[in-house]
């Protein structure tokens, strides 16, 4: 029986849907709520539906879920359908390893870390890729492995690069190698994850930030090898804190809790991400005027007030 994965559910707009799909591991800082709007933005004014995921396969943190859609709704977003939580989706997950298997594009890797990062490499292999010491180990050697430790599960990629189009960023080419498919203890990693979402939810634009545009291309090849439709990418900027580095919550007060504590309402906060963007003060105003080829195209250093 052939293994299907829903393509476009059956409810979503025409023009397909964008999302923003936060790990529930704290509180949203001004970096995330900005990502957030501008993915908003994106979709509605391209007529798509906006969908939210929780991403809570590796961080969940109790009652940071409830806090990050109070925060989302408090900045004027609005979302369609029911949010997605993957954790209750491993079954759809390992529904696409089965797949992908079926095609002959699955092998067990035994490998530690320190094993991958001391194994020997081809002379051009690029840095942080699976060299492929597990590739193609013997029947009996597997077995052997097995009474070890309990193997992952790698896709045995017949590329080593791919190019994916971005919005921001025109055509890219990355690094494409024999990316994990499941870990070893059982939990699917986040570039298989996203892809079978994103298809899951009629997703055909993500807007998401810069920090992961290097692995967009084994996602789109992962995609493309599950079958599923392409997608346009948008990769916007990070929020930097005044280290320069990205904003991160020792910056200071960078949550809509913290700018609350210092008399800044959620009304000011979201009025300050958008002029980030050099658009006016409220969602309706910003959205009738959003252009992408406007977007600021320096990063934003956000300065917390003091108290
Ligand atoms: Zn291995």
């Amino acid at each position: 029986m052939p293994h299907e994965i829903p393509a476009v559910p059956a409810d979503v707009s025409a023009a397909g849907a964008g999302r923003f799909a936060p790990s529930p591991s704290g509180e949203l800082h001004v970096g995330n709520l900005r990502t957030a709007l501008l993915a908003w933005l994106f979709a509605r004014s391209t007529g798509r539906d906006f969908v939210l995921r929780v991403e809570d396969l590796d961080r969940a943190r109790a009652g940071a879920e409830a806090a990050q859609l109070r925060d989302l709704a408090a900045v004027g977003l609005d979302w369609d359908g029911e949010v997605i939580r993957q954790s209750d989706r491993t079954p759809v997950y390992l529904e696409a390893i089965q797949r992908l298997r079926e095609d002959g594009r699955v092998y067990e890797c035994f490998c530690t870390r320190s094993e991958i990062a001391d194994a020997p490499r081809a002379p051009h292999s690029p840095p942080g890729a699976y060299p492929g010491t597990c590739r193609n180990l013997s029947e009996a050697e597997r077995e052997r492995r097995r009474r070890e430790r309990p193997p992952a599960l790698r896709l045995r990629s017949e590329v080593t690069e791919y190019t994916i189009h971005d919005v921001l960023h025109g055509d890219y080419t990355g690094v494409v190698d024999d990316l994990v498919l499941l870990r070893n203890d059982g939990v699917p990693p986040y570039n298989l994850a996203v892809v079978v979402d994103d298809a899951a939810q009629g997703i055909n634009q993500v807007v998401r930030g810069d920090d992961l545009l290097s692995s967009t291309p084994r996602q789109a090849y992962l995609a493309s090898l599950l079958g599923l439709p392409p997608v346009d990418y948008v990769h916007v900027q990070l929020v930097l804190g005044r280290t320069g580095k990205r904003l991160a919550k020792r910056d200071g007060a960078v949550t809509l809790g913290g700018l609350a504590d210092l008399g800044i309402s959620a009304r000011d906060a979201t009025a300050m991400i958008l002029g980030s963007l050099d658009l006016p003060g409220t969602l309706p105003e910003a959205l009738a005027v959003f252009d992408p080829a406007k977007l600021p195209l320096h990063p934003w250093v956000f300065e917390p007030p003091g108290r």
